[in-house]
């Protein structure tokens, strides 16, 4: 394939995602990388600057504003001193820095003065379309009278027609001290908050406007930031020839990319070692911890799920990490096997395999092991079965290395040809036992004694 030129979308969160063929369809944006094609919901781009050139992402609406300014009162003594400042369509910097002087000598009337008078100043720039030289007068203005509400406001609504969201939240938290119950403050907060992306905070402060005096605008602002939110819930996806992902709120389309990456080299090796090529593509979700935890509802001691999708907590992760690499290799052998054997893997084998495909060797709990052996703790085998979801957590890591053992045992002595077979056995017969006994001729007692005595040869105490 030639080097198509590359595009550089950004996103509103500032994230640079360089990549090629960026197509935008319908609320999503659609591009390619290395890894395969992934999406992200429209919403979230700030714009596609493409060869140099600068896209507006969808439609102009986008960077519209979600609401509109609120009518500000001007500071008091505005109305005097206008007409003093701004004559002849121009700004008396004269007068201007009369006031100044005046008010060293912090007669309060004179500071009043000086502050109406970069307020009349900053108005008149406004007009002219200067806003960055109004927003510095705004800023004289407020080191006379610093808790002017009138002025913070003014301020933070130049700031955030200059889409810098974080920079208005400064004076909008100092108007908050000043005029607490102001719906005001709670709209131009929301706005910051849509601006900056952090939509719960947005629709918070939207609702206390709404509480504070229902205003139709605010509510056609909220109930967009409300979907806006819900969709980012299921923020973006990702797809290969193999693989259909999916991830949620924080995890970055850069983990997101590095992890197609790692399963499509895993996706080439498991199928020469299990010599099998899913049929299916395999689902990943990506979570943070807390959704992990909430949605799978699976016990502590579970890192990672597969329940046919594979389902990964990747919170505070921003790159494929070893340890996050052994998860992605070890789940994505229990999609293999479950497609092969048609979800019929006992769990033993199915973790068996998985933590011996991930890189995991029995060397560091041969001796525990043998220990749980000898007081007759270890499991049977055909008791490791069905499902270890009601296991603590120290009969799981029993059942973990146990499992482990037994399949290195059969791979000494078969190899991983023994292993494929079995699963291939496993699909068709009626039972594993039964499986066992056409693959490797042995059953279950036989099994469990060959892995003990494989145990001896590891134990290395
Ligand atoms: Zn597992």
């Amino acid at each position: 394939m030639s080097a198509a030129a590359a595009d550089t979308i950004v996103l509103k969160n500032g994230r640079r995602i360089v990549a090629s063929n960026v197509t935008e369809d319908g609320d999503r944006v659609r591009y390619e990388t290395s890894a395969g094609s992934m999406s992200i919901p429209k919403s979230i781009v700030a714009r596609i600057d493409r060869d140099g050139l600068r896209y507006a992402s969808g439609s102009s609406a986008a960077s519209e504003p979600p609401v509109t300014a609120p009518h500000v009162d001007p500071v008091r003594g505005y109305a005097d001193i206008a007409r003093l400042v701004i004559h002849d369509n121009a700004i008396d910097f004269g007068y201007i820095a009369q006031l100044e002087t005046d008010a060293r000598s912090h007669a309060p009337l004179a500071i009043e003065k000086v502050a109406a008078a970069h307020y009349a100043t900053a108005q008149f720039l406004v007009s002219k379309g200067d806003t960055p030289s109004a927003i510095d007068h705004y800023r004289e203005a407020l080191s006379f009278a610093p808790d002017s509400l009138p002025l913070l406001l003014n301020l933070a609504v130049l700031y955030l027609h200059q889409s810098q969201f974080t920079t208005a939240l400064e004076p909008l938290e100092r108007a908050r001290r000043m005029a607490p119950d102001s719906p005001d403050v709670a709209k131009l907060t929301g706005w910051a908050y849509y601006g900056a992306n952090k939509m719960d905070l947005a629709v918070a402060e939207w609702h206390r406007a709404e509480k504070l005096r229902p205003d139709a605008e605010v509510e056609r602002a909220l109930e967009k930031a409300e979907r806006d939110k819900a969709e980012e819930e299921s923020y973006g996806e990702g797809e290969t020839a193999h693989f259909d992902l999916k991830y949620n709120g924080s995890a970055t389309p850069d983990l997101a990319r590095g992890i197609m990456r790692v399963l499509e080299d895993d996706f080439r090796d498991l199928e020469s070692q299990l010599n099998f090529t899913p049929p299916d593509s395999i689902g990943v979700i990506l979570y943070t911890g807390q959704s992990f935890a909430d949605i799978t509802r699976a016990p502590r001691w579970v890192g990672a799920l597969n329940d046919g999708r594979m389902r990964i907590p990747v919170q505070g992760l921003t790159a494929v990490t070893p340890e996050l690499a052994r998860v992605l290799k070890h789940e994505l052998t229990h999609s293999f096997i479950g497609q092969k054997t048609h979800s019929r893997a006992p769990t033993w084998l199915q973790e068996g395999v998985a933590q011996y495909m991930e890189g995991r060797r029995s060397t560091g709990t041969a001796g525990a092991l043998l220990n749980a052996s000898a007081q007759g703790e270890l499991r049977a085998l055909a008791s490791l079965e069905g499902s270890w979801m009601g296991l603590d957590g120290g009969d799981a890591s029993l059942a973990y290395a146990w499992s482990l053992a037994v399949v290195e045992s059969i791979i000494q002595t078969g190899g991983i040809g023994d292993i494929t077979r079995l699963l291939d056995n496993i699909a068709t017969a009626p039972d594993t036992e039964q499986a066992l006994r056409e693959t490797l001729h042995t059953d279950y007692g036989d099994l469990q004694q060959q892995a003990l005595t494989y145990l001896h040869q590891q134990d290395v105490r």
